[in-house]
């Protein structure tokens, strides 16, 4: 039955919410191309997934570099199927306030989020559309709203819903649709990271967070995941073009 099981890519995919959408999706029943900078980083979700009965692929790439990207694609079009479902998840943080941002702060994070997404959706899409079937997931933020010392992620973020609506508008007619996942604080190395840069302590900061969320938690990646295995599923095909904040209360 390997040659009908969907296939997805997932990028950033090591870790955090990247790696517990990977997990989720190859629970689902999809083979999983397990996508990061570092294809040895990749392989202990990989790894995981196959240790769990499911089909993995471990894949370095740079998602910002363009014959990176196609590459990537390539070999899992050849060693895994042709990918129908797309997770454009890699992500990196820059924050500064604007005036001590640098050009590179904003070329990074520009680069990965957007850049990324969009030489991965247009690699991805030829599969999607010669299959008449697709799923694609947008990751962006509640920073997309606003979020100080984030001018360069916060545009990113935005950016990530205006490309998602666009391609719900351009792929819809060939069975694929687009989506966007909204998260707001969840706990990974991303959100610990700020923590360490605010110089608050990690479990201090989520408990902070936490009072400030409607549901008084905050989330896990598995939250996210779970969101992303509704938008991924055969079920979830007249829903396109959406943003949908996973953030324990309404954000948008
Ligand atoms: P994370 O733990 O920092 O993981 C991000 C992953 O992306 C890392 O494995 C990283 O690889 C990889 N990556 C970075 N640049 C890449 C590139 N150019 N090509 C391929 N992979 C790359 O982050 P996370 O918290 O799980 O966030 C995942 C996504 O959710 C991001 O898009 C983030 O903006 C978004 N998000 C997160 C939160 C949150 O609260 N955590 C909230 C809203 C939105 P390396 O380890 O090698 O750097």
């Amino acid at each position: 039955m390997a040659e009908q099981q969907r296939v997805a890519i997932v990028t950033g995919a090591a870790r955090g919410i990247g790696a517990a959408t990977a997990l989720r999706l190859a629970a689902d029943g999809l083979a999983v191309a397990v996508l990061d900078l570092a294809e040895t980083d990749a392989k202990g979700t990989a790894d995981a997934i196959v240790a769990a009965g499911g089909r993995a692929l471990a894949i370095g790439a740079d998602v910002s570099d363009a014959a990176q990207v196609t590459a990537a694609v390539d070999r899992v079009a050849a060693e895994l199927g042709p990918p129908v479902v797309l997770v454009n998840n890699a992500g990196v943080i820059r924050d500064n306030l604007l005036f001590k941002m640098t050009d590179a702060d904003w070329d990074t994070v520009l680069g990965v989020h957007l850049r990324g997404a969009f030489l991965m959706t247009r690699a991805a899409q030829a599969h999607m559309t010669a299959a008449k079937w697709g799923r694609i997931v947008n990751l962006s933020s509640t920073s997309a709203l606003g979020n100080r010392g984030q001018v360069n992620y916060a545009a990113a973020k935005a950016g990530m819903q205006g490309f998602t609506k666009t391609l719900a508008l351009e792929l819809g007619p060939f069975g694929v649709t687009a989506n966007a996942v909204a998260p707001g604080f969840i706990v990974t190395d991303m959100t610990a990271a700020t923590a360490a840069r605010v110089k608050v302590p990690f479990d201090v900061y989520q408990e902070k967070a936490a009072e400030q969320i409607p549901v008084r938690r905050v989330g896990r990646p598995e939250d996210v995941a779970h969101t992303i295995s509704f938008l991924a599923s055969e079920g979830a095909g007249f829903v396109s073009g959406q943003v949908i904040y996973v953030a324990g209360g309404p954000r948008d």
